[in-house]
């Protein structure tokens, strides 16, 4: 007999016939004779309904107000459920997050799990019934004990259910969707996405933060630092799903839940060159064309990134080992003669990186990394940022420097240190999957001075206002006065507040300002395989060149490669890079199943 944490989502209880349907496979796990905890989502769009009566009422409302709304929508469905169990004559019980334990920090709408305390739900499996548990919801404690609601963030019942299976050390967490499981992209948007029988936790963090939503990223980032066992599989049907995989298992310790050690591990790489090709064209093809005539040369590129700038010309920086460095400069030079544009080159650099599932949703995380580097008096010559790595490239000789003051800062010991590691081929897929995210603004802020900390500074304010930011590039060009631009990419929801965070300094920065870019979706590919194959880049702009897109900004990490497109060539781009990478096949899905 096993105990099972299982999560319906909100169109899985949809309706009253759909919670009917659910109670049925409920009590058919049941008769398995497992012990089951049940966690629901608030039904169909009952989340977005109360956000829009909010909002009907205020522009503003108190975030305190807003979770107390939205906390009811979990709490039907719940009730309602546990109510159609008895119909079918089984025991069972209903719970807010506060009935069951789930103790949360005080910060509303995007709550962290600190600890579940599971006597109450213990005592009622121990009875024989099935507790029904509100998703998405939990109680802080202020310091004086008083209670208050909270929320976890959108699709956070998904969080729920692998923390309650964390904390019971459940056999199996399984999240039961309006999809097959986790396919190769969104089934909704391509058509021929295919199933993926089972993913990586850190493959699934990096496409669950890129837009996947089939997993609430931190129900992932959960799983991979507990080990719990976790399938996506579909409400409707009895196929198997898809397995998350976890390399890591640790004991839950006493920093909180879902707090940790957000740091675990430190890299310097060393023997690095940066090439920086300036004022070249801002047109489809270009950056397919550079990258294809890299790999055919039989260069490894590891970090890119490219933005465009006034005047629609691009600026594109990339790094490859110094030893790389003569044939990708002959190469860079034959690419600007062609095209028109600059190069820069530098070589002695090194790459510095901080790893750990726990960098995901703390922005303080990689502005403490900036900040440590910028008081150390090095400058940043790039910074790639992903969900579980965050990098930057400095001068090679300051590199010890800068990992010893990294190392401390975090509180890292030795064995958490690497230098130079060798990157090995797995097996795995280049790409396994891809992501869009429309949810993404790009900003950029123009004329900041060209000193160390000016990155470091950025980040730490927008951290400040709890702004997470992806894609931090650093113009490779300078105006007449030395200074230079960074744009970046947040969440659209952000983009008011980021203006806000900021202002302070820019009112420092003599002429700087703030500007928009046109509306974007961010194309992510990623794969485990990815560090170990030549040429993914080159062929992910290849298949936007082909689909006649624009790049209009590049940034990619270890395993993940992203461009920023316009919005209105979101879902081609997304189709191209899917089936350039031979993910698609035959068509699985209906619509209608879903
Ligand atoms: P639930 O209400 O069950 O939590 P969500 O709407 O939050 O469901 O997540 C499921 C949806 O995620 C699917 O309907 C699908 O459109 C979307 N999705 C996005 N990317 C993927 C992917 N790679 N695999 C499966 N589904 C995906
Ligand atoms: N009902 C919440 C939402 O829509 C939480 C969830 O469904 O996971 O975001
Ligand atoms: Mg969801």
């Amino acid at each position: 007999m096993s105990l099972l944490v299982q999560k319906f989502g909100g169109t899985s209880v949809g309706s009253v016939e759909r919670i009917k349907a659910v109670a049925t496979r409920i009590a058919e796990s049941k008769a398995f004779g497992h012990d089951l905890v049940v966690v629901v989502s608030a039904m169909g769009h009952t989340t977005d309904e109360l956000t829009g009566l909010a909002q009907t009422i205020s522009n503003k409302p108190p975030q305190r107000e807003m979770d107390m709304l939205l906390a009811t929508g979990e709490q039907v469905s719940s009730a309602l459920l546990a109510m159609a169990l008895y119909e079918r004559g089984i025991q069972a019980i209903s719970m807010t997050g506060s009935q069951v334990g789930i103790v949360t920090e005080s910060a509303h709408g995007r709550a962290r799990i600190l600890e579940v305390r599971t006597e109450r739900i213990k005592k009622k499996l121990e009875e024989g019934q099935v507790v029904v548990v509100a998703g998405f919801q939990g109680t802080s404690f202020s310091s004086g004990g008083t209670a208050e609601i909270t929320t976890l963030g959108r699709g956070g019942s998904d969080t729920s259910a692998v923390a309650l299976a964390t904390a019971l050390n459940a056999d199996a967490c399984e999240i039961y969707t309006d999809v097959p499981g986790i396919l190769t992209t969104d089934p909704r948007k391509v058509s021929d996405a295919q199933m993926m029988t089972t993913v990586s936790c850190e493959e699934m963090l990096e496409l669950a933060s890129l837009g996947a939503a089939v997993l609430h990223p931190r129900a992932v980032e959960i799983a991979r630092n507990y080990g719990v066992s976790v399938v996506v599989r579909s409400s409707w049907s009895n196929e198997p799903g898809t397995t998350l995989t976890s390399k890591s298992k640790r004991p839950l310790g006493r920093e909180g839940l879902e707090l940790g050690r957000p740091v675990d591990g430190l890299e310097l790489v060393e023997d690095q060159a940066v090439l920086g090709l300036s004022h070249i064209p801002d047109q489809p093809g270009i950056a397919a064309h550079l990258f294809e005539k890299l790999s055919n040369g039989g260069i490894n590129v590891d970090l890119i990134i490219q933005a465009t700038h006034e005047g629609k010309s691009n600026d594109i920086t990339f790094t490859v080992a110094n030893q790389n460095l003569p044939k990708a400069k002959e190469i860079s030079e034959s690419v600007i003669k062609e095209l028109g544009g600059n190069l820069s080159t530098q070589s002695e650099m090194a790459k510095l990186s901080i790893s750990g599932a726990g960098i995901m949703g703390r922005p303080g995380i990689a502005a403490t990394l900036f900040d440590t580097i910028s008081r150390a008096g090095i400058n940043l010559r790039l910074i790639a940022t992903s969900e579980v790595k965050v990098s930057c490239v400095i001068d090679a000789k300051l590199g010890a420097k800068a990992l010893r003051a990294v190392s401390e800062a975090f509180e890292l010991n030795d064995n958490q240190v690497l230098i130079n590691p060798s990157i090995a081929f797995n097996g795995e897929p280049e790409v396994r999957g891809v992501a869009m995210d429309s949810d993404q603004a790009q900003v950029s802020v123009r004329r900041v001075p060209d000193k160390p900390g000016t990155a470091a500074s950025l980040c730490s304010a927008l951290a400040e206002a709890g702004i997470s930011l992806d894609a931090i590039v650093q113009s490779e060009r300078q105006h007449k006065d030395g200074s230079r631009d960074i744009s970046f990419t947040l969440k659209k929801n952000d983009r008011q507040q980021a203006g806000n965070a900021l202002g302070p300094l820019l009112a420092q920065w003599p002429g700087s300002s703030l500007e928009d870019g046109r509306p974007i979706t961010r194309i992510s590919a990623v794969g485990a395989g990815m560090p170990a194959t030549a040429g993914t880049a080159g062929r992910m702009f290849r298949a936007l060149a082909n689909a006649g897109i624009n790049i209009e900004m590049i940034a990619t990490s270890e395993i993940r490669t992203s461009c920023v497109v316009a919005e209105t060539d979101g879902i081609d781009a997304l189709q191209a890079v899917h089936s350039h990478f031979q993910l698609g096949g035959k068509k699985q899905y209906e619509a209608k199943e879903f």
